[in-house]
């Protein structure tokens, strides 16, 4: 894995870096203070060894730095492989967790399989339950801007209410580092008619739907965004939906395909608008809710906040 963490019960995340030659370096940068339990020191046939640690952000095992020192052409880059032994003040080896881990890499092969699953008691599902339902604006705020694409809030309570039906937070796949992406992805596709784009027709989505001769996009009284009609009198039958969430082999990053097409019921036909495949930034939504909202957004997110209380 290319994220780790620096404590058990935090959700702050840093990557390792990818360059061999600054990787070591890079991680003392993201110490509070270089010393343990983060760097062990032990003898090795009578020679001092130095080791690098972290928590791995998903199943809170120990994790040592790998992939720096001895290396050729066929190397991977640098990375964060779980530690089979625990580390005083840092973590303890959980060998349970560590199986279940969905960042092992004998885990892999399952990655993105929506009917691999957790308990509903496991921790990191409980956690993954609470941070969607107090941080559901910051979900939908990135793949907002990953997708340049928007909802109104009934639209995204109704997602919500869709994701606890399925269960999502209990989805081996999903962890705080991909929760949006792994939110999004265990929907079923969402119409866009009457929802909302940004106003830049520079913009890839933007410029695909202004190219459709079915689609007009009208302005609305929201800042930057217009307002995704029909060019006809007719309905739309226009969707987005996020599929194949993805994990690479030989760097762990991660990515999920992004797509909107229009749909004729009558003819049952679809018509692909739009594709993307977006690389997920592991450390975006961790970093988003370690920060505080502003004032405008935390008055958004108090009225969206009640009608999710609502819904338990
Ligand atoms: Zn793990």
């Amino acid at each position: 894995m290319r994220e780790y963490k620096l404590k058990i019960n935090s959700s702050k995340t840093y990557l390792v870096d990818s360059d061999p030659t600054k990787v070591v370096e890079s991680f003392l940068d993201t110490l509070p203070e270089k010393n343990k339990p983060w760097i062990q020191t032990t003898k090795k046939d009578g020679r001092e060894v130095t080791t690098y640690h972290g928590v791995c952000p998903c199943c809170n095992n120990p994790t040592v730095l790998v992939g720096y020192e001895t290396r050729n052409s066929k190397s991977p880059q640098p990375y964060m492989k779980h530690y089979n032994k625990s580390i005083p003040s840092l973590a303890q080896y959980d060998e349970a967790s560590y199986k279940g881990c969905i960042l092992a890499s004998g885990n892999y092969s399952s990655f993105g399989n929506v009917s691999k699953t957790r308990k509903n008691t496991d921790p990191l599902s409980l956690t993954i339950l609470d941070t969607v339902k107090n941080q559901l604006d910051r979900i939908f705020y990135v793949l907002e801007q990953d997708t340049g694409i928007s909802f109104s809030t009934t639209q995204k309570i109704e997602m919500f209410k869709e994701y606890l039906i399925s269960s999502g937070y209990n989805y081996s796949s999903s962890y705080l580092n991909n929760l949006p992406w792994t939110f999004a992805n265990i929907l079923k596709s969402h119409s866009i008619y009457k929802q909302f784009v940004i106003d830049d027709y520079k913009h890839p989505v933007v410029e695909a739907l202004a190219h459709c001769k079915n689609i007009k996009l009208e302005p609305t009284n929201i800042k930057n965004k217009k307002q995704i009609s029909s060019a006809t009198n007719s309905f739309l039958e226009i969707f987005i939906e996020f599929r194949n969430l993805k994990i690479e082999k030989s760097t762990g990053d991660q990515s999920i395909d992004f797509r909107i097409f229009l749909k004729n019921s009558h003819l049952n036909e679809i018509k692909e608008l739009y594709k993307q495949t977006i690389q997920i930034n592991l450390t975006r939504f961790t970093n988003l809710i370690n920060s505080k909202r502003s004032d405008y957004r935390q008055e958004k997110w108090e009225e969206m906040k009640v009608k999710i209380d609502e819904i338990q």
